[in-house]
């Protein structure tokens, strides 16, 4: 019997991965690319970040990958996290927000190198992949130029 491969890729994601098995680890192969990849319903066009592997629209499971990176979206609210839950010590301070890309938000972190200052509400960003100091991966909200 030979041993059976567990995609655990997933784990891959975020401070602390509290999925290591999804449908849609492919998404760990993109952010290391430096893609932010999202997912679009072949049959009814509903696009889903995070990406889902089954559309909950029509209940097909032939979803096509997109790029979310480089898009406009808009910040619609932000909060400074100054405590965290267990395994984010080491990240605090930092900003949690919904960004609007129109097709759908996406909850996220705002990038370190922001400043309280800069940061509005109406203000147009966009997603980017990111490396966590630990190794770890994720996704951050940028200024869009
Ligand atoms: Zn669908």
């Amino acid at each position: 019997m030979g041993k059976k491969e567990i995609d655990d890729r997933f784990k891959k994601f975020g401070t602390v991965s509290f999925t290591a098995m999804s449908k849609v680890n492919d998404f760990i192969d993109y952010l290391e690319e430096g893609k932010v990849m999202a997912t679009r319903c072949t049959h009814c066009g509903q696009s889903f970040f995070p990406p889902r592997a089954d559309c909950c629209g029509c209940l097909t499971s032939d979803m096509q990958w997109f790029e979310v990176n480089g898009r406009p979206g808009k910040l619609m609210t932000h909060s400074l996290m100054k405590f965290g839950p267990v395994g984010f010590e080491d990240d605090l301070p930092y900003s949690i927000a919904v960004v609007d890309f129109g097709e759908f938000k996406v909850f996220g972190r705002l990038a370190p190198e922001l400043s309280e200052e800069e940061v509005q509400a109406g203000m147009e960003v966009e997603v980017k992949a990111n490396q966590l100091p630990n190794g770890q991966l994720n996704y951050v909200f940028v200024k869009k130029d």
